[in-house]
């Protein structure tokens, strides 16, 4: 246990980020690393209660009661160590994840939760910088050869797992860089992508082979894949932008977020590359979608140098406490105020799109909205508020209203995969889909999610590829 009485001697400190009109002029990553006197109080708020719910808010699992012990007796080594017997990137996660481990911190019923998250990327950052973390090659080789298509954190996830049992294990990514959308969709102010290659340095030591450009189902054919390694894993994500089917919805100047936020950072990424095809500088931008893709947009536009961003959020907007009917240890559907939300613009809930108007030379140039109220009769949903009907300027749409699924077509429509009610991938609990050796995890299973998920879904779906190879595993599987 940390200490006994922590939780009453200090209040919760989270991570800060820098200074807003610092952090708009520039795309390195806002948050700042605790300082070491404040991250071992924090530590010690950890309170030994009886029953950790935290375990169960974490989908992988994370011990985190016995890394925040660790942290507060200094005992930094160990502490990475415990954390990796769980979760393979708590770099992505400590940097990410909306913690729904906190939501479920027993302190959290009366108290503020602990910083979990603080901590996780506390102890990685400072294992990274000891030099702690080495490649871990396996002692034994199989001879079994495994297919990862995709590499989000869930394909890196289960490659990671199997190569260290012991199997040939081949990433193809049809992108021209290995990361997923912690690559090209999550922005690089939200996480640096040198996060993502000191990874993949240890990943390539421990013998994963990576193949970028490789697009299974177009430049690389999938049925002599399945053929030519003894299992196939499916990670290729969510990546069906939901639209917006309204009046002027072809006008140019409005895109999917997943059209615009991969084009900065390539141009973080690549230094030759100067512009962005599609950017928000000068312009009028909206938003369509107040989530965490929209979140993204947000500070993206506002570092181009946007005149002006809204967002536009078809839901009412959320209480700044749990409501009665979302108690503890449920995730806490409240108000959030992300980074990108500090830096300016405005947010609009419980509004509609109507349509899109555009100019003369077929551009948009402004949007209708209508406010929206829950119903009162019909069994709910939203209805509009006559009366309510505005026109705001748009010089540049983007929908981040979430994802509908996988691509059907390419590599699940050559290989012929069945799909479930949702138009995800069905699988069964052994990660296996209707083909016999060729398995899927992530958000092409689950839908569109989170990458602590996706990588709890990775070493899980690992474990069911290692039981189909050799007939056990000692993988673990936290879900
Ligand atoms: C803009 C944005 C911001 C987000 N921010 C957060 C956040 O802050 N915190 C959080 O927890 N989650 C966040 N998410 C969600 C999170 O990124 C995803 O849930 C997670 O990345 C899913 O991982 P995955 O491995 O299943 O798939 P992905 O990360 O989507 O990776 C799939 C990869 O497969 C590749 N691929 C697809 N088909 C093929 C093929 N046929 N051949 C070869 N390669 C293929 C794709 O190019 C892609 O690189 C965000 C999502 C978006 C869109
Ligand atoms: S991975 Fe996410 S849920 Fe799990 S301990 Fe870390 S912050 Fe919490």
């Amino acid at each position: 246990m940390a200490k006994a009485t922590g939780f009453l001697e200090h209040d919760r400190q989270t991570i800060k980020y820098r200074p807003v009109d610092e952090r708009l002029r520039d795309y390195k990553q806002v948050i700042t690393p605790y300082d070491p006197k404040t991250l071992t109080k924090q530590a010690s708020r950890c309170m030994d209660c009886g029953i950790p719910f935290c375990h169960q808010g974490c989908p992988l699992g994370n011990l985190i009661p016995e890394w925040n012990d660790l942290v507060y007796q200094n005992r930094w080594k160990d502490a990475i160590q415990r954390l990796h017997k769980t979760n393979n990137f708590p770099e992505f996660t400590g940097t990410l994840c909306p913690a729904p481990c906190e939501g479920a911190c027993v302190l959290g019923i009366n108290d503020d939760a602990v910083t979990i998250k603080g901590i996780e990327l506390s102890i990685i950052d400072r294992a990274f910088s000891e030099n702690w973390i080495m490649p871990e090659p396996s002692a034994i080789k199989t001879g079994k050869s495994v297919a990862v298509i995709g590499s989000g954190p869930s394909g890196l996830a289960a490659a990671q797992q199997l190569c260290r049992v012991g199997h040939d294990v081949t990433v193809f990514e049809r992108d021209d860089r290995i990361g997923g959308l912690l690559r090209y969709g999550i922005p690089e102010f939200k996480m640096e992508k040198a996060v993502i290659d000191r990874r993949l340095e240890q990943m390539t030591a421990e013998g994963v082979t990576f193949r970028t450009n490789a697009d299974v189902g177009a430049n690389i054919d999938a049925k002599e894949l399945k053929e030519n390694f003894d299992a196939v894993l499916l990670a290729g994500g969510s990546t069906t932008s939901r639209d917006l089917s309204v009046v002027g919805r072809s006008l140019s100047g409005i895109h999917f977020a997943m059209e615009y936020l991969p084009l900065q950072n390539r141009v973080c990424e690549d230094k030759s590359v100067q512009e962005p095809s599609i950017s928000a500088a000068g312009k009028n931008v909206v938003i369509i979608g107040g989530g965490d893709t929209g979140a993204d947009c947000i500070g993206t536009a506002h570092r181009q140098g946007a005149a002006s961003v809204t967002s536009l959020e078809i839901m009412p907007q959320p209480p700044n406490v749990r409501a009665v009917e979302n108690p503890w240890p449920e995730w806490p559907r409240i108000y959030r105020i992300a980074s990108a939300h500090e830096e300016g613009g405005q947010r609009l809930y419980a509004i509609s799109t109507k349509r899109f108007i555009g100019n003369e030379q077929g551009r948009v140039c402004e949007i209708e909205l209508i406010e929206m109220r829950q119903k009162q009769s019909d069994g709910g949903g939203f209805e509009e508020v006559d009366g309510t009907a505005t026109t705001i300027p748009c010089d540049l749409a983007l929908l981040a209203m979430g994802f509908t699924g996988p691509e059907k077509d390419g590599v699940l429509e050559a290989l012929g995969i069945q799909l479930n009610t949702q138009g995800n991938v069905e699988r069964d609990n052994n990660w296996k889909t209707n083909l016999d050796n060729v398995f899927v995890a992530g958000d092409m299973q689950h839908g569109q999610s989170l990458i602590v998920w996706a990588i709890a879904e990775g070493r899980s779906a690992a474990k069911s590829i290692d039981e189909f190879l050799m007939g056990s595993s000692t993988l673990p599987a936290p879900v």
